[in-house]
């Protein structure tokens, strides 16, 4: 360990190798310190101990005391670490240091480190002003480095909780005080971070380039190349592209072997098991889970050690070793979780117990989904009044804020647009007054140019995606949806619309706004949206398609599967009372679903429509109907497409046009599905 330590620092270069003059050179080492403690506490905490300033400067001892609560920290040493944030808090030039420490203990922890982030950054911003990195680390003594963890804290946060656009803002400024400060590893790390909200923002292309700048940011750095072949791999994962996720994660672990680093290795394995059992190689999921289980348990990392033995016990489950699996499942029980971490545990309940059920043991399956309900209402109880607040906070504020945004941003377009042509007016007098000194004049002028162009292009790109979600639950509407079918059309030519879609659309909702208010029937919109979001998968595409109607639009479903997707949405709708500030309200919805190409079995004689070419507005339509039909035999139910036979377009059409008759003649078969019972 130690000889592999002095290889890291000689390999570290100059500013490691010498004593250290420049006190930026000391803060770098300092930093340098507590990222390597991530891996090697013991030998940081010794390396640390012997660079304890004496006679120190007040900032410089700030310093070493901060750089020695985070190791102290990575050593699983809370308490220690906290003692040494009571003392930053108390020094002349530690407060804002002492702020940050604790944000770290927070999180640790697995508590909420976003205020005291903030309380730690509006000290720190005193000498990093926004928008001005560059000077405020040349000249204002800007410690970015400290700045850059509490903004990294903030944006983790922002990103947890779905402010996704404040997440991005906060990590575009994280990346500007590295790049200020000329840390490409920490600049690195932001862009792999920064990839990963592009992801879920919809802009996977901008994405893959932020990956791309990561990656050559990363060279030569084998610990930040393994940082962002992990963000890496959740950009693949999210986007359903499981091999290339596996690929990057086991990229990432060849780095983090090359450099060493024991405890990034153990949670890239860990990631990668999850990788393995998605794609379904449960032998090499366990093996790799079994070379990471030591490390983590050495290094005190309970959360990936408890996932670690669930998806362990889910991989006996379905090799049909029930006594292993039950001996991992008692593992994570020992291993307390944070109550704050209810929703991940009624998820977890809800996966085993799909997979005893798949077993066959449908006993043990019952109790893990009794257990996940339990959960679920815990959840949903506690979530309740932060939901409201949130709901109160978006309706009123967001609304009219995103307008007051779109009309400045509208604004600024239009001033840029002046701009632009001012800019190309004096390009061209430039050029004709003064030939001599022009060739300056123009470099620099069209420079402003393209800079404003590229400000222009990112505030457009700002502006469409926020203009495809819906501001009340957050799901994408329709000029989103028009979008993916656009998208589709031009990728599968002439093949016509492929997939399943739920039209969903809620029972008498008029009733709660009449009764309850505006505001109740705004509950119940976010919850019901967020219920459905909860019954289909991930990959699913979800949007409010108008007042109190849904659609999803599910890209690879076969038949069967739909119908139970179908019933999922129905139950998770109206098994439970929606909780309001009214009161508990029973909710139902009714649903239309249908999968296309429409397929039907064929009979002799008479043709399947296997095969028949839809637009997806007339998928729309079909669904549409079909939900029309589900209100019609009144409503909490759901109506599916299961066969339809005609044998061309023309007769396909004329069904739509008359309907019910062609259920009578027996051209169109249903599907009948019950809702909840009151
Ligand atoms: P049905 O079972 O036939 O679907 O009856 P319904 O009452 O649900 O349908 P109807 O279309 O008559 O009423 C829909 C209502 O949804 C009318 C409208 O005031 C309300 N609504 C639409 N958008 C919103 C919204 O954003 N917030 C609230 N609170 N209400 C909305
Ligand atoms: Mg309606
Ligand atoms: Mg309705």
């Amino acid at each position: 360990m130690k000889a592999a330590l002095l290889a890291w620092l000689l390999a570290a270069g100059a500013a490691f190798a010498e004593p250290p003059a420049e006190p930026a050179n000391e803060d770098a080492l300092l930093h340098n310190i507590s990222r390597r403690a991530f891996d090697d506490p013991g030998a940081m905490l010794a390396e640390l101990s012997q660079r304890q300033p004496t006679a120190p400067t007040p900032p410089r001892e700030a310093a070493w005391l901060f750089a020695r609560g985070r190791v102290l920290l990575a050593a699983g040493q809370a308490e220690a670490a906290d003692a040494v944030a009571g003392q930053l808090a108390a020094h002349a030039e530690g407060a804002d240091l002492g702020w940050l420490l604790r944000a770290f203990i927070q999180e640790r922890a697995g508590k909420p480190a976003g205020a005291l982030a903030t309380r730690a950054l509006a000290g720190l911003d005193k000498r990093c002003p926004v928008g001005d990195e560059a000077r405020a680390v040349r000249e204002l003594g800007c410690d970015f480095r400290a700045a850059w963890e509490a903004l990294r804290l903030l944006q983790r946060e922002q990103a947890g909780q779905g402010a996704l656009f404040d997440a991005e803002a906060t990590s575009r400024r994280a990346l500007a005080l590295a790049r200020a400060g000329g840390d490409r590893h920490i600049a690195a790390l932001s862009l792999g971070q920064l990839a990963a909200l592009q992801q879920s923002l919809d802009q996977l292309d901008e994405a893959r380039d932020t990956l791309r700048a990561a990656l050559a940011e990363a060279e030569g750095d084998p610990v930040a190349g393994a940082r962002v072949r992990n963000n890496e791999a959740v950009v693949e994962r999210r986007s359903g592209n499981l091999p290339a996720a596996r690929a990057a994660l086991e990229a990432g672990l060849a780095l983090a072997e090359q450099a060493n680093a024991p405890h990034l290795m153990a949670l890239l394995r860990s990631n990668l098991v999850d990788a393995y059992m998605h794609q379904g190689l449960l032998q090499e999921a366990l093996a790799a889970g079994r070379l990471a289980l030591p490390a983590l348990q050495r290094f005190g990392d309970r959360t990936y050690e408890r996932s670690l033995h669930h998806n362990f016990a889910v991989a006996h489950i379905k090799l049909r070793q029930f006594d292993a699996a039950r001996q991992e499942l008692a593992r994570v029980a020992e291993l307390a979780v944070d109550p704050a971490e209810l929703v991940p545990r009624a998820r977890e309940l809800r996966e085993l117990g799909e997979t005893w059920a798949e077993a066959g043991q449908h006993k043990e399956a019952l109790a893990a989904f009794h257990g996940e309900r339990d959960l679920n209402a815990r959840a949903n109880e506690r979530n309740r009044a932060s939901a409201l607040e949130e709901l109160r906070r978006k309706y009123d504020s967001a609304a009219r804020q995103r307008d007051l945004e779109l009309l400045a941003r509208d604004g600024q377009l239009k001033d840029r647009q002046l701009d632009n042509r001012r800019l190309a007016q004096q390009a061209g007098f430039a050029i004709g007054a003064l030939l001599l000194l022009s060739t300056v004049l123009i470099g620099v002028t069209l420079l402003r140019m393209r800079r404003a162009q590229a400000q222009l292009t990112a505030s457009q790109q700002l502006l469409r995606a926020q203009s495809q979600r819906d501001p009340l639950t957050d799901l994408s509407n329709r000029r989103h949806f028009l979008a993916v079918m656009e998208q589709r059309a031009r990728e599968t030519g002439l093949e016509g619309f492929r997939g399943a879609l739920l039209m969903i659309d809620i029972d008498h909702f008029k009733n709660v706004n009449d009764r309850f208010g505006h505001v109740a029937g705004d509950a119940v919109l976010l919850e019901v949206s967020r219920r459905i979001r909860a019954a289909v998968r991930a990959s699913d595409l979800v949007v409010r398609w108008g007042g109190e109607e849904f659609l999803v639009y599910a890209p690879e479903l076969p038949g069967a599967d739909l119908t139970e997707r179908a019933a999922r949405v129905l139950h998770g709708i109206g098994g439970e009372p929606v909780q309001t500030a009214e009161g508990p309200l029973r909710v139902t919805a009714s649903i239309g679903f249908a999968s296309f190409p429409l397929g039907g079995a064929a009979s002799p004689g008479s043709p399947a429509t296997a095969g028949l070419r839809l637009h997806w507005e007339q998928a729309v339509n079909w669904v549409d109907m079909v939900l029309y039909k589900a209100k019609a035999e009144g409503r909490n139910r759901g109506v599916g497409i299961a066969a339809v036979e005609a044998p061309d377009a023309d007769t396909l059409a004329a069904i739509l046009q008359d309907f019910d008759a062609a259920c009578l003649q027996g051209q169109v078969r249903l599907h009948a599905l019950p809702g909840p019972a009151a």
